[in-house]
This record gives structure tokens, C-alpha cells and sequence, in this order.
């Protein structure tokens, strides 16, 4: 199943035809935090999934073209990252590295990007306003947690997953010297992570680690790889970051991107797309004002 989430935080199932509006299927108390509904419904899948069928059967389909799509989960408590997760990515970015001595993800272990940076398909990712600094796109494929995992070994991690997402960590380069925040902050600008277009349950996607993972800028393609090249696996992924802390349902791994990063500029349209987890596109522009404080 493809879900979508839509305009003032609706939900829909989407198909061939469109998208139809479930959110009826879900208690009436969500309205009241409607950024809340994707989390309250991976965390009741089982008992919720029959009467969004059954609202399903009777919603006209809605063009995608028609409504504002949001983040695959808009309201995600986390978005935890892989650093350097493809061997061929590792020691392509020179200066502007911030992983030595070739370690992986094994090595480092995880970061955070701010849950305030996500962006719906379709959206405008936004630089700061007359910057000379550079911003990348990085093609992740994006997991979604489905129920609550704390030291869960990675021979039943794939049990933990809801679904999967495309994503796009926008990243303010370091600049040696002048430049060299630390990769929260450069990975959580406003806008800075596209998460779509939709979130597509486990079953419909298989086997996470043999899926084509590409991103074009314009008509560019930037980045090929296949996530069979992942060094840390996605099980791998769950029982490193379950083994520090409690993953929750909802809660977001961008698993790393592969070779290929590069600049995102004014203008440009980024599209990623991941094999039977979908395509999204975004614009980049320059944000209206100028910040307080230079980037
Ligand atoms: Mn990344």
C-alpha cells in the first residue's frame, strides 16, 4: 500500500487513479494534532488497515497533480543518518570531507537531521539567500520504523520496518578553515529533507537491500547505485541504532547516499527515484530573506 499524506495533514491511499482521502478512517482526536496521523497510524496498522480499505472503496480518486503533498510522515519524532554508507562515496567530496581514514557508517555510527527540515514531493527546497556556500543532494533510500526497537539483532530488524521513502539530504558543504559546522545543523536547514512521495509498506517493497537507487538534477543523472552496495545493511542499520537508544514507529533512517553528490542550485528541479518505492521531485530556489547570520 502507498499512503499519502496531503494538504492540511489528510491521509490517502494511493493508486493507479489517484489519491483517495482516508482520513475519516482514523479518531476524531488526531484532528486536533493532525501532524500526528501517520505515527498514530503505523503504530495501529493492524487494527486501522481494514477501515482505511473499506473508506478507500468509497473515496473518488484525486489527481496527485491536485493536492500539496507533504512528507511521506510529516510529523517523524526522528530522522536518524548514515554517514558515509557507500564505499565508493567515501573520499569523493576531498576538503570538504569530514569522515577520514576511509571509515563507514560501521565505524561512526549515526547522526541526526532535525525532523523541522522535512519536505513533501513537489516542494521547494530553499538555500540561504546570497550564499557562496555549497549545497549538495545526497539519494538516500529512507526507512520507515514500524513498532518500537530497542537492541533488536539484525536477523529480525527487517520485522521493525512499516515502509519505505525517498529522500534527498540537502547538505551545506564545510569549507576548511571557514566553514565546518557540525552535520546536524548543515542537514537541517528548513526544507533540507525531502521524504516521498509516499511512504510504501514493507510488503510491497521486498527485500531492502537490491533496489536502484538514482537522482537527476535537470536532466542530469548525478547518481546511480543499487542499495545491494550499502556497506551497513538496513538490519544492520536497526540493530546499531536500536542498540543505543529506542527506535519509535515513525521515526526516519536515511541510510546514506552513494557517490555522485553534487551541487543543487536556484532553479534547478532534483528528482530521485527509488525501484518499487517511487519517484519524487523537488525545486531548489533562494529563500525570500536574508538571514541574520550568513551562510
Ligand atoms: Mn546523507
Amino acid at each position: 500500500m502507498k499512503i499519502a499524506s496531503f494538504n492540511d495533514h489528510r491521509v490517502g491511499i494511493v493508486s493507479e487513479d489517484g489519491i483517495r482521502d482516508v482520513t475519516n478512517a482514523l479518531p476524531d482526536f488526531l484532528s486536533q494534532l493532525p501532524w500526528q496521523r501517520i505515527n498514530w497510524l503505523i503504530s495501529h496498522w493492524p487494527q486501522v488497515k481494514p477501515a482505511i480499505e473499506a473508506v478507500a472503496t468509497t473515496a473518488a480518486p484525486v489527481a496527485p497533480q491536485a493536492v500539496k503533498l507533504l512528507a511521506a510522515n510529516p510529523g517523524a519524532p526522528h530522522i536518524y543518518a548514515a554517514p558515509a554508507n557507500y564505499r565508493k562515496h567515501i573520499g569523493e567530496l576531498g576538503e570538504r570531507a569530514v569522515t577520514t581514514g576511509g571509515r563507514s557508517a560501521r565505524e561512526q555510527g549515526f547522526f541526526l537531521k532535525a525532523p523541522a527540515s522535512l519536505l513533501g514531493s513537489g516542494g521547494t527546497l530553499l538555500l540561504p539567500k546570497h550564499t557562496l556556500r555549497r549545497f549538495d543532494h545526497e539519494s538516500e533510500l529512507a526507512v520507515i520504523i514500524g513498532r518500537t526497537a530497542r537492541n533488536v539483532p539484525r536477523d529480525q530488524a527487517l520485522d521493525y520496518v512499516f515502509g519505505y521513502s525517498c529522500l534527498i539530504d540537502g547538505t551545506m558543504r564545510i569549507e576548511k578553515g571557514t566553514g565546518e559546522e557540525e552535520r546536524t545543523m548543515r542537514k537541517s536547514f528548513d526544507t533540507f529533507t525531502p521524504l516521498g512521495p509516499y511512504l510504501v509498506t514493507a510488503d510491497e517493497v521486498g527485500n531492502p537491500g537490491n533496489l536502484y537507487n538514482r537522482l537527476w538534477v535537470n536532466d542530469d543523472l548525478r547518481q546511480q547505485a543499487n542499495t545491494s552496495e550499502l556497506i551497513v545493511s538496513v538490519a544492520e542499520l536497526i540493530e546499531m541504532m536500536s542498540s543505543v537508544l529506542t527506535l519509535q514507529p515513525g521515526d526516519v533512517i536515511a541510510t546514506g547516499t552513494p557517490e555522485g553528490v553534487g551541487p543543487m542550485l536556484p532553479g534547478d528541479t532534483v528528482r530521485i527515484e527509488i525501484e518499487r518505492v517511487g519517484s519524487m521531485s523537488i525545486n531548489v530556489a533562494e529563500h525570500a530573506d536574508v538571514s541574520p547570520r550568513a551562510y
